[in-house]
């Protein structure tokens, strides 16, 4: 009975098995042990020895020997029913934990790749712009002298058209990796964006940066092969330094562009340092320069939305987008305090496709909110449109917000070089999309409307230099008269722009013009103010 007693003893520690560190192993070492056991032992024998004296022995004694044997089996059978459940709840917590450990591992490679993807360009694999912004500042911050290379590829858009897409890109793929295996004196490499890469090189020392920019522009001359062709490109290369042409990464950025739009233009220079002889602008442009680009990024710009009236069935039928910039210090500008300043440094490509893809989410937006689908009509700089990029930025924009493309119009002047290859090839392009196109402030050009209905265009807008005294002015009315007549002929839908007043809007209508715009129908509105008094 003292064993008996004893054996209980071993129950806490039996207990504690479970948390034990590798429990499925130790319980089943357990069931053998023999401490277990020897309670169990220690009554049999007991038994035995009251069977084999034989003194005594009567029914009694058998049913209590009986009934412990019962009670043990009793125990026994629980005791092994307890293994059987603790080792399935321990295997089923290792399986678990090793769930556990696998999503942790993929949670944090995708963390890790997330913060990859923020600060690196997915094309090139090379860190980003918004990278660059933050290595330089750190190199600033630290107050090292550095040069900053901004480098565009020469002929990358004439590979881009005459090849098909997938030559482009390799050829970019092949241009980051060239930089990075003749980059010198431990500089940096990034990429701007399209064909232009950054470069932060630690040293300002002219010699030395000299020749690592020619050691570079004299890797990228080398034959590329891409996809069994060979091609040949070159490079442009603006330089500009630190602190000594700005104490501002923004506008340094900015210098080194200059200096690499200078050397492209100059015919036989590869790269330039820059000085203030390149660029003769007033510091306040280059200022208002960089606060467009910050602007951008805070979100100062906003769109404004005229109605485009639509006078046979006199209904809305569309709206003009026209930009604003909602300025920290000066309040909102009109589009031509800011735009044609966009358009010398060329930010207006930045801008224009920030804008191209504002639009395609508010048409979604209205779409979303239940209203009629109406087209949205966008400005087009020349720059922005002759850019390499321009048709994949729309595309891209047209998709990601599920644009109908039948919906966007651009409006294009007639600054476009029309009988450029690249041009006409754009035009091509936009026109195979879907997109409308219109020819805006027309009659202030020179092109005559038999070379534009050769054209993939759809709408001439009519400027507002000829609409606003075409009552008084004959010359003006017989103009728009005859823009009428032609357009009709031709099949072009046409816009009188900047109508004011109800006369007219009279003759207009007579003279079988469909669609008008001005502020007798009603001002650029934000676009809130659109929706309530133009929509539903
Ligand atoms: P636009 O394309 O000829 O745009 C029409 C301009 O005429 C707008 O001026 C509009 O507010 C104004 N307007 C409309 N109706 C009337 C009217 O009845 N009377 C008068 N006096 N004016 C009227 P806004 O918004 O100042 O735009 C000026 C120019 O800026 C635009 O001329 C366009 O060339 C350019 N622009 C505007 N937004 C953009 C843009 O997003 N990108 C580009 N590249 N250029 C833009
Ligand atoms: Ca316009
Ligand atoms: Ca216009």
């Amino acid at each position: 009975m003292v064993l008996v007693g004893s054996a209980a003893m071993y129950t806490k520690e039996l207990d504690a098995v479970v948390f034990h560190k590798e429990p499925a192993a130790d319980v089943s070492k357990s069931l053998f042990s023999f401490r277990l056991w020897f309670s169990t032992i220690s009554v049999l024998l007991l038994l035995a020895v009251i069977v084999v004296r034989k003194d005594g022995f009567d029914l009694i004694a058998l049913g209590c020997i009986v009934s412990t044997l019962l009670i043990m089996s009793r125990q026994m059978y629980t005791m092994f029913e307890n293994r059987r459940l603790v080792l399935e709840l321990e295997e089923k917590v290792l399986q678990r934990t090793e769930e556990l450990l696998q999503k942790n591992k993929e949670l944090e490679n995708s963390t890790e790749q997330a913060k990859f993807l923020a600060g690196h360009d997915p094309l090139t694999g090379l860190p980003n712009r918004r990278e660059f912004d933050r290595v330089a500042a750190e190199w600033a911050a630290n107050s090292k002298n550095f040069a900053l290379l901004f480098i565009d590829m020469d002929r990358f858009k004439w590979v881009n058209d005459t090849m098909n897409h997938g030559v482009g890109d390799l050829l970019l793929r092949q241009v980051a990796e060239r930089l990075q295996a003749n980059i010198k004196l431990e500089g940096r490499v990034f990429r701007q964006g399209g064909d232009e890469f950054l470069i932060l090189l630690p040293s300002t020392d002219v010699r030395k940066v000299e020749a690592a920019v020619d050691e570079l522009v004299q890797a990228l001359e080398q034959v590329f092969h891409l996809h069994g062709k060979e091609v040949f490109v070159s490079a442009s290369v603006g330089i500009s330094s630190y602190p000594k042409d700005a104490k501002d990464v923004e506008l340094l950025t900015i210098k080194a562009d200059i200096a690499m739009y200078a050397a492209k233009k100059s015919p036989g220079k590869r790269w330039l340092f820059y000085d203030e002889s390149l660029h003769p602008v007033e510091q306040s442009k280059l200022e208002m320069e960089k606060e467009m680009r910050y602007g951008l990024e805070r979100g100062e710009f906003l769109l404004h939305f005229q109605p485009l009236y639509r006078l046979d069935i006199d209904t809305v039928a569309g709206a003009e987008v026209l930009m604003r910039w909602n300025h920290p210090k000066q309040g909102l500008l009109p589009p031509n305090q800011f735009i044609p300043l966009a358009e010398e440094s060329r930010f207006i490509v930045r801008l224009g496709n920030w804008l191209i893809r504002e639009v395609c989410r508010q048409w979604h937006d209205w779409r979303d909110q239940g209203y009629e689908p109406i087209s949205l009509a966008v400005n087009i700089s020349v720059n922005q449109f002759l850019h390499p990029e321009f048709v994949a930025e729309l595309e891209a924009a047209l998709r990601e917000f599920d644009m109908d493309p039948a919906y966007l119009e651009l409006e294009i002047t007639e600054n476009i070089p029309f009988c450029d290859a690249h041009a006409i090839a754009v035009l091509a392009h936009i026109s195979q999309l879907g997109v409308r196109m219109s020819i805006d402030d027309f009659g202030t050009g020179y092109s005559s409307l038999q070379y534009i209905q050769r054209l993939p265009v759809h709408t001439l807008k009519i400027d507002r230099a000829f609409v606003y005294d075409m009552m008084q002015n004959r010359n003006n009315r017989v103009l728009v008269e005859t823009i009428l007549v032609m357009a009709n002929q031709l099949e072009l839908d046409v816009i009188a722009e900047g109508v004011e007043e109800q006369e007219q809007l009279h003759f207009l209508k007579e003279k079988g013009c469909t669609f008008v715009q001005g502020y007798l129908i009603g001002k650029p509105v934000a676009a809130e103010e659109f929706r309530l008094r133009w929509l539903g």
